[in-house]
C-alpha cells in the first residue's frame, strides 16, 4: 500500500510515512493508492467472521503486505477490544453502537488502532516518541485512552483550563503512566497553537521524536471502516436496499463508509447528518461548497464549519457533484429537533440517543419517508451520558451512566499547569523529554 496527497496524485508516501507525518507537506490529505473490492465470497460469508477477523481481513486486503500477518493480527487484536452491537429499534430502522470504548465514542476505534500502527512502526527505534494533541474535549479522551501503555511512545495532552467538561477532563487527567495533561490558561486555539510551533520547532524537533495523533490521520480511517462490514453482518437479509446514517463533524466517519463501500459492501445510499452546521448538506444540495465558521449546537461534536474530510469525498469521486449525490443524501436539523427526537424515541422505544445520535435518526427517517423499502443504520458515536446534564434535562429523568465512566469521578486529577507563552512549554518539553 501506497498513499497520495489529495493535491498531488503522482506523489506517493508509504504508509509509515503518512501515519507518523499525519499531513502531507502540500496541505491535502492522505489517500489510499487504491481500494479494491474485496472477493464476494467474504462478504457472503461475514457471518462466519468475528468483528475482529472482519478487521484483519479487510486490513489485510487495504495494506497489501505492508506488514506480516502475524504482527498485523496483533494490532488487530489490541485495537479492537469492544464490539459494535447492532440494536433493533423497528423493522426498517437500526442503530449501530459505537460507543463501547473507553472513552464512549466512536474515536476509541481510530485512537487505539492509530497507537498499534505507531508503536509498531517505532518498534527497534530507541528514540523515544512524544505525541502532541490539543484538544478541546473529545478527541483528548480517545487518544489518552487509545495510547495508554503503549511501549516507547509518550504523550502530551494540552487543553483549555475550565473550558472542557468535568468527565471530559477526567479522562485526560486520571490516566497517568504515560499519558501526561497541560492545563493551559487560555482557549483551544491557544492549546493548538502551542502544538503547531513546536512542530516548527526545529531546535526542538532535533531532540525529539515529535508527532501528532491528528483526526486527519489516515490510520483514524482505516479502522473506522471495519464497523460498517460487522454492522451489516448483524442485519437481517431480506434484499431490501441498505442505508448507513452518519452523524457528521469532519466527514471521517463517512468517509471510511465510502472505503467500505468500495471495498464492495453493497450499500446503497449513505446519509449524511448534521446539525446547523449543515455545509455539506447545501452543497450536495446546489453543487457549491461554502465554508462558514461553526456554530454552536447541542451536538457539539459535529460543530464543524469546514470539514476536513470533505478533500477526501471529493478526491473519491474525482469531484464529480453528480456522483457525490447519488451516493450521499444530506439532511440538517436544529437543537429543537434534536431535542423532540430524543424525545421521541425514548417513548417509542424506550432508547436513549445522544444528541449525535438522534440527529442521526431524523435523518434516516426523513430519507424513509420517501424510501420505504429502505433498511437504515444510524451510527451512534457516543453514549448518551456523555452528555448527562443535557440527555437528562431533555428527557426529564435520570439516566443510567456506565462503570467505565462513572468511577472516574473519584479519581485524582493531575496536571501541569501552564501559561500560553511557547518558551515554557519548549522548556518543560526539553526537561522532560
Ligand atoms: C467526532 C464526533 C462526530 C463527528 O464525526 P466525524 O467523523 O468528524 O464526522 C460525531 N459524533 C460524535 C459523538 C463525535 O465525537
Amino acid at each position: 500500500m501506497r498513499l497520495y496527497s489529495t493535491k498531488n496524485t503522482t506523489n506517493f508516501v508509504s504508509l509509515e510515512e503518512a501515519v507518523f507525518k499525519g499531513l502531507p507537506d502540500d496541505n491535502g490529505l492522505f489517500m489510499p493508492e487504491a481500494i479494491p473490492p474485496l472477493p464476494d465470497e467474504f462478504i457472503q460469508n461475514l457471518k462466519d467472521y468475528s468483528f475482529q477477523e472482519i478487521g484483519f481481513e479487510v486490513c489485510k486486503h487495504l495494506l497489501k503486505g505492508v506488514i506480516p500477518e502475524t504482527d498485523l493480527q496483533n494490532i488487530i487484536e489490541q485495537s479492537i477490544t469492544f464490539p459494535a452491537p447492532l440494536v433493533k429499534l423497528s423493522e426498517e430502522a437500526y442503530i449501530l453502537e459505537l460507543f463501547h470504548g473507553p472513552s464512549l465514542a466512536f474515536k476509541d476505534f481510530g485512537a487505539r488502532f492509530m497507537a498499534q500502527l505507531m508503536s509498531y512502526f517505532n518498534k527497534g527505534n530507541d528514540r523515544e516518541l512524544v505525541i502532541l494533541v490539543a484538544t478541546s474535549g473529545d478527541t483528548g479522551g480517545a487518544v489518552a485512552a487509545g495510547f495508554y501503555k503503549t511501549p516507547g511512545i509518550k504523550v502530551v495532552i494540552l487543553y483549555p483550563s475550565g473550558k472542557v467538561s468535568h468527565l471530559q477532563e477526567k479522562q485526560l487527567t486520571t490516566l497517568g503512566e504515560n499519558v501526561t495533561a497541560i492545563e493551559v490558561d487560555g482557549t483551544f486555539d491557544d492549546c493548538q497553537a502551542l502544538v503547531k510551533q513546536a512542530f516548527l520547532d526545529k531546535n526542538l524537533t532535533n531532540n525529539i521524536r515529535l508527532s501528532s495523533a491528528n483526526s486527519i490521520n489516515i490510520a483514524r480511517l482505516i479502522p473506522q471502516s471495519f464497523y460498517y462490514f460487522e454492522a451489516y453482518k448483524q442485519l437481517p437479509r431480506d434484499g431490501n436496499p441498505v442505508a448507513f446514517c452518519v452523524p457528521s463533524g469532519n466527514f471521517g466517519n463517512l468517509t471510511a463508509g465510502l472505503f467500505a463501500k468500495k471495498m464492495g459492501l453493497p450499500i446503497h445510499q449513505f446519509i449524511a447528518a448534521t446539525n446547523s452546521n449543515d455545509v455539506v448538506p447545501a452543497y450536495l444540495y446546489s453543487g457549491t461548497y461554502t465554508p462558514r465558521p461553526s456554530v454552536v449546537t447541542l451536538s457539539n461534536a459535529m460543530d464543524v464549519g469546514n470539514p476536513s474530510n470533505f478533500a477526501r469525498i471529493l478526491d473519491i469521486y474525482c469531484s464529480t457533484w453528480n456522483n457525490i449525490k447519488g451516493d450521499i443524501k444530506g439532511y440538517s436539523f436544529d437543537d429543537k429537533q434534536t431535542e423532540g427526537c430524543m424525545r421521541d424515541v425514548f417513548s417509542k422505544y424506550s432508547y436513549v440517543l445522544d444528541p449525535h445520535g438522534a440527529v442521526g435518526y431524523l435523518a434516516l427517517s426523513k430519507h424513509q419517508a420517501q424510501n420505504k423499502d429502505t433498511k437504515g443504520v444510524v451510527l451512534e458515536t457516543a453514549h448518551p451520558s456523555k452528555f448527562l446534564p443535557d440527555v437528562e434535562r431533555i428527557l426529564g429523568q435520570k439516566i443510567e451512566v456506565p462503570e467505565r465512566l462513572a468511577i472516574l469521578s473519584e479519581r485524582e486529577k493531575s496536571t501541569t499547569k501552564m501559561g500560553i507563552g511557547y518558551e515554557s512549554f519548549k522548556d518543560w518539553l526539553l526537561r522532560n523529554y
